[in-house]
């Protein structure tokens, strides 16, 4: 936790913000830039209005860094409405500063058909600047109010919903930040459930309703996959073998909460409780059970262990390429304060083609961090 990795997307619509914050910024400063200057024939250009002002990055440091802050996050659909109401305000005063208008009233349609009535400052000269487009700058939505959204969620298509809210990114966001109440990051049947020490499956004994085999996959025990994660993960083992990098078979894929129960009291009856919970989850813990983890393993000719993946030409195949497939690397090299769990190279998550691409190009190691949730140690 704490930790935020800017989003490496500039959609249209972070970039219509971008430029309004500069803009924003711009208009705040403007009553301590001699506008006129009595011996300066020549107004300053906006180059120099800009150069200064405080610069975007910095004030986008300050976001960036606040939006660690849970409180923030709460607040953030509120903070979004009152930036772009400054925006606005700031705008309009440009907007007035240029064009000589005096103690007008202006008035602005917000996003969602809010209007904000702002006065303008006082009268001063025109000083030939370009009144500043606003008409693009819009609040932060939700995607619970996005009919589209909702429902994609009610007909249980994930990536539908996905889409709706902006691609696995936006999506991400929203989640993370709290504005996107509607989506439920416990909710078993969904691609972006999160199971861990702190968040067992709701209900405890949860079954997927769509188990199947994956076709075309070596699996050396009768252990089936959620349908969308196991046609992921045939076309996930096709492309290994397409590039070179071997066959890729598996052990274990979905654990009922019985099968679990007995993996979890085998391991305590080997090496006690504490290490038992350091590498297997108890029943009802198992993101396992959601139906959307596979333990892989190598296969040249024989298949080895789930030991042997991480130095296996397979393990560095699915290291750089599985999130293409939908699939990220669940409990990554020391993470384990967060995750709960040691380093498992063999553990693949399916969270979706969108998301996992998200996870990927964020740069993120943890679920956990990804939607801005609790680090799960210990239970
Ligand atoms: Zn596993």
């Amino acid at each position: 936790m704490g930790r935020v990795i800017p989003d490496p997307e500039l959609s249209p619509r972070r970039a219509a913000r971008a430029e309004a914050e500069r803009l924003a910024t711009a208009a705040l400063t403007l009553p301590q830039t001699p506008v006129t200057e009595p011996n300066s024939p020549t107004p300053p250009s906006r180059r120099a209005l800009r150069a200064s002002s405080p610069s975007t990055r910095s004030v986008r440091t300050v976001f960036a860094d606040t939006a660690s802050n849970p409180t923030f996050r709460r607040r953030r659909l509120g903070a979004g409405v009152a930036a772009v109401l400054v925006i606005v305000a700031g705008g309009v005063a440009i907007g007035a500063a240029v064009s000589g208008v005096s103690g007008e009233a202006a008035t602005s349609a917000v996003a969602d058909g809010a209007v904000a009535t702002v006065t303008g400052p006082p009268a001063v000269p025109d000083a030939g600047l370009p009144v500043p487009q606003l008409a693009a700058v819009a609040a932060t939505a939700t995607p619970c109010d996005d009919p589209t959204f909702t429902a994609a969620l009610s007909a249980g298509d994930d990536g539908a919903a996905i889409a709706a809210a902006g691609g696995g990114s936006a999506f991400r966001e929203a989640v993370a930040s709290g504005i996107a109440p509607c989506v439920s990051l416990s909710d078993p049947d969904r691609q972006w459930v999160v199971v861990n020490k702190q968040r067992p499956l709701d209900p405890l004994d949860y079954r997927a309703g769509d188990l199947v085999m994956p076709d075309a996959v070596r699996a050396l025990e009768q252990s089936a996959l959620r349908q969308a994660a196991a046609g992921a993960l045939t076309t996930l083992v096709r492309a290994a073998a397409d590039a070179g990098a071997g066959e890729i078979g598996y052990l274990s894929a979905f654990r009922s909460f019985s099968t679990q129960q007995s993996t979890y009291a085998g391991r305590v009856a080997v090496g006690g409780v504490d290490e038992a919970d350091r590498e297997s989850a108890r029943a009802g813990y198992s993101e396992h059970q959601t139906g959307l983890a596979v333990d892989i393993v190598p296969c040249d000719g024989s298949c080895a262990t789930l030991d042997d993946v991480a130095g296996s030409r397979q393990g560095a195949w699915v290291r750089e390429h599985a999130w293409e497939y939908g699939f990220i690397t669940r409990y990554a090299e020391g993470r384990e304060s967060v995750s709960g769990y040691e380093p498992e190279a063999w553990h693949l998550r399916y969270i979706g083609p969108e998301l996992a691409r998200a996870y990927h190009e964020g740069g993120y190691t943890t679920l956990e961090e990804f939607f801005g949730l609790p680090a799960a140690p210990t239970y």
